[in-house]
This record gives C-alpha cells, structure tokens and sequence, in this order.
C-alpha cells in the first residue's frame, strides 16, 4: 500500500541510483514503517540503498525528525530547571550513568534519562540497575515525569511508544548487516534522544578495541553527524570522543558495576571512571547553565560526592524506583556470585600490562551468563569481573589481574580462558593513550 504520490520502491529506486530524497519522501517511510505501509522487505532495500549511498546532512536531520515523531514525544516544558541527558555509545565497564546522572542532579540540572539494555558484549544501564533488588526500570510517562521533578533525576527503559519507528529499524539492520551506517545510527539515537524531552545533551562517543566504533576517524563523523542533528532540531548537543580499547574502571559486569559506581559516589571510584565521568557530567552543568566553565563544574561535582550530596540522590532515585536502597551501605544485598576465582600473572610475566582488550572482557562477561545474544535472553546480574588490572601497571608472576565472579565452573573456565587471551605483557612501560579526546560542539 502507499501514500497518494508515493510508492516506496520508487523511494528505493533513488536512493539506490544515488538520488537525494525529499523530507516528504522521509517521512513517508519513517511513518510507514512504524504503521507497516513499507513492508519489511521494502524497508531492508531502502536501508541496505542507505547503508552504500549515505545521506546528505539534511536527509539525516529529517530522517531523525520523522523517526522522532512516529511515536510519543514526551513534553518536559513545564517542569523547572534544565533538562539534560547523557547518551553514550557503548562499552565495556561503562557504568558512567549510574554515576553521572545522581551526580548532576545534586549539582542542580534535571536528568531524564532512558536507557537500553546491553546487547552483545557491551552492558546496558537497564540491566545494571536491576542489579540492585525491586528497581523498577518500566515506568509510565506520569511517574517519569513525578520522579524526576521530585528526586531531580529518573533513570527507565523506553516506553513502547516512544520512537517505533526506531524498534522496527533497528531489529531489522540488526539482521541484514545494516548497524554500521553512519547516517542510521544518528537517526537512531538521536531520534529517541530528543523524543524524551530535553532540553540540551552530552554525548559519549567511543572508539577502540572495545567500542562500535573501531576507528577515530568514524567516532569524529558520527559526533559531527548528532551534533549536526542536534543543532537542526535546536538543543544544543555536545560530542566528547573517549578512547575505549580497555574496560573502564575495574569492574564489568552489573552487581560489581553498581558497586563501583558507589565506590565513585563515595569519593573512592579509579581514576579513569572518574576522569570521563567528571568530564561528561561537566559538560552536562555547563550547557544547563548549572556551572559557569570546567572549572566551576568540577569544584562543584567534587563538593557534592565530599559532602555526600550525590550519593544522597542515588538513595533517593532507588527509593523513588522501588529498589533497595540499602545496598548502598550493604553490597551483600545485591546478588551475588557463588565463586570468586583469582586470576594471577604466570612464570613468565614481567614488566607491564600492554593491554586490556575490551571487547575480550565482553564476551568472558557472555561466557559467563552476564550477557545477551538475543535481547530476550536473560542476564544473570551476579557473575562479572572485578579488580582489573590497567594498562601501563607493573607486573610480575603472580599478580592479581582480575577476580571472576562465577556461579558455574566450567563458565568460569571459559571466561578466565578469554580473559588470559586478552591480557598482554611488555617489557617495558607502555605510552598510556589519553582517554578523554576531541569534544565535538
Ligand atoms: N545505538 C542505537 O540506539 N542505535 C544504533 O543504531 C546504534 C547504537
């Protein structure tokens, strides 16, 4: 079936011959793909067209705007105060949210926050926080909105109704080789980004072993790509580019990810966490006018973890949520693996750590029963790593270079197997790879 005018293999058929399409014809396929007018396979030839032919600028920005609004668009107008989010493209040990967004509310800027779940080896927010006993992820519109005025922050997953457009797409270039498309991957994030209501957004664009995106080069053009989108939709987006070739912080998993975050919320987080965590949540009280420059953000930031402001917020978003805001002071309430096993250097080590391969760590988190295949599949929050060792620390036989936190043997195996592949020596110190990058603005 089609729109009067509009057929979509004639949209097809342009942009496979390298035409460049109307905001009409955009938006026929962004709305006739959530309400089923392109059929899938009409809508896998459009996107495999777009994959080879790419999109001007302008075609991205309507795509977006047209897969922003084949859904509910949540309006935030009348709730004081800045609304700013985080978004970050994914990685291993990235558990800056859960840091981050009671971190910035405690300093004064509201943080509506929806998140994903984790897919492959990359970990997902959703799946973090329901580490922790009772947190309910799954609110309607109307609690989103009370908690968030209430507590300053609310951390979910999307409602059904926000961006369908994007639910459809998305589970189909997932099987049609179809993800790594710059001008696709904009639309996407960006279209359920500026569905929830905010008013301006800090992106974490990573690149490296572990990252999506493998290279700088693509990293800086899909920041120059939202930020682009941002500007068209008129909310300031800011871009930061963060190396991602180890995990970040010590722990990957979710039971210990939620308990490092803690430790940062408590003034005892690693240095790395904490650098990309006090950059982005800097960037977040900047463009909602909560700090006046860096500066004024980490002096701030740095006074409500000292005086346990931001910890404060994070007890309160769990009581808001439903979850059990004792863990805070008892990590023995979150579930917890039946095994811990030490990982030490052998005979032959000596020198320094090379490296730390990220994506390795990912799939022993999968090997162990803490990661999705399917986004059906369940996750088992307790097993995960912890006490990992850096890049650039000395080594010698017998040194601690990560505990597996396993609930079956022969998983524990297999995940300390990949996790010896991935953990290199060398003689002598490495150059240490700056993690925070370009900003983008
Ligand atoms: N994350 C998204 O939400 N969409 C993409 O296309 C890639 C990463």
């Amino acid at each position: 079936m089609s729109q009067p005018g509009f057929f979509p293999q004639d949209i097809i058929i342009k942009k496979r011959d390298g035409g460049t399409l109307t905001r009409e014809e955009i938006e026929f396929f962004a709305r006739g793909v959530a309400d089923g007018r392109f059929a899938d396979y009409q809508a896998t030839a459009l996107l495999m067209a777009i994959f080879w032919r790419g999109m001007t600028p302008q075609e991205t920005a309507w795509l977006t705007d047209a897969m922003m609004r084949s859904g509910d668009v949540i309006d935030l107008r009348d709730l004081p105060g800045a609304k700013v989010d985080k978004h970050s493209t994914g990685g291993v040990g990235d558990k800056v949210s859960l840091i981050l967004a009671p971190l910035a509310a405690a300093c004064g800027v509201k943080v509506p926050m929806m998140s994903g779940r984790g897919l492959g080896h990359t970990g997902g927010t959703l799946d973090k926080l329901e580490a922790i006993p009772g947190f309910r992820v799954q609110l309607d519109v109307p609690e989103f909105r009370a908690i968030l005025q209430q507590v300053g922050l609310a951390m979910i997953g999307q409602t059904p109704q926000v961006v369908p457009a994007d639910r459809k797409l998305y589970s189909l270039r997932d099987v049609t080789g179809t993800v790594e498309c710059i001008p696709l991957i904009c639309a996407s994030i960006m279209s359920k980004k500026l569905a929830e209501g905010i008013d301006s957004l800090v992106l974490d664009v990573k690149f490296g072993r572990g990252a999506f995106m493998k290279r700088k080069e693509d990293a800086l053009t899909l920041a120059r790509a939202m930020v682009a989108v941002g500007r068209a939709a008129g909310k300031p987006v800011w871009a930061q580019l963060t190396a991602m070739n180890q995990p970040l912080g010590r722990c990957a998993g979710h039971t210990t990810e939620v308990i490092e975050s803690i430790e940062c919320l408590k003034g005892r987080g690693p240095a790395d966490l904490m650098e990309v965590t006090y950059a982005l949540t800097g960037h977040m009280l900047v463009l909602g006018g909560a700090a006046g420059d860096a500066a004024d953000a980490r002096a701030r930031m740095e006074a409500a973890i000292a005086d346990g402001r931001a910890l404060e917020k994070f007890r309160a978003m769990c009581v808001a949520q439903g979850g059990e805001p004792r863990v805070v002071d008892d990590y023995s309430l979150l579930p917890t693996a039946k095994k811990k096993v030490e990982l030490r250097a052998g005979a032959d080590a000596h020198g320094y750590v090379a490296g730390v391969d990220a994506l390795k760590c990912g799939h022993a988190i999968m090997a162990l029963g803490g990661g999705r295949a399917a986004v059906t599949d369940k996750v088992d929050h307790a097993v995960g790593l912890s006490d990992l060792i850096k890049i650039g620390e000395p080594v010698q036989p017998g040194t601690l270079l990560c505990t597996v936190h396993a609930n079956d043997d022969t998983k524990a195996a297999a995940a300390e197997k990949l996790l010896r592949a991935g953990i290199e020596f060398t003689p002598t110190r490495p150059e240490l790879e700056p993690l925070v990058q370009e900003l983008v603005q």
